[in-house]
């Protein structure tokens, strides 16, 4: 595989994976299994949540690919299954680390579109839908963001 169409698949498949995300946010987390999801929205104070079982879900398809990828020789499936790790670890930075602070990994990054990120999040915590989570909110975060920047006085 050349590495134009490598980076196709990793970028084709890494927004997939944001409406995967959203997709199972929406219908699944909020739906029939929002028994896994509810102590993400009411923290029970343990360290391990059973929201983080979809984690593991969503790591058992990437984990396959990546497997059967390597011992076949096939690129496609290989990169797929990358990108699928991928996603799921800037989920994890963006949502578990920068969000929620389960990690004090990344305390002090913040720029324009974390900010944009957080508080499009932040929101669906209080009750709004925004299911997505990396680019799948309304787009009037990103407006809020940067009018608050052009308003801005020093
Ligand atoms: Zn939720
Ligand atoms: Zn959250």
């Amino acid at each position: 595989m050349n590495w134009y169409f490598i980076i196709l698949t990793v970028t084709v498949t890494f927004f997939f994976m944001e409406f995967m995300a959203w997709f199972t946010h929406k219908f699944i987390m909020h739906g029939f299994l929002r028994i896994l999801h509810k102590d993400r929205h009411y923290p029970t104070g343990n360290k391990l949540q059973l929201n983080d079982l979809f984690a593991l879900m969503f790591a058992i398809p990437s984990i396959i690919l990546i497997i059967l990828g390597s011992i076949s020789g096939d690129d496609l499936k290989l990169w797929i299954g990358i990108a699928i790790a991928a996603y799921g670890l800037a989920y994890f930075l963006l949502h578990d680390t920068l969000v929620h602070q389960r990690t004090p990994l990344l305390k002090n990054l913040i720029n324009r579109y974390f900010r944009t990120v957080i508080s499009a999040h932040l929101d669906h915590h209080s009750g709004k839908a925004n299911y997505g989570f990396i680019i799948m909110f309304p787009w009037k975060y990103f407006r809020e963001e940067y009018q608050q920047d052009r308003n801005f006085k020093y």
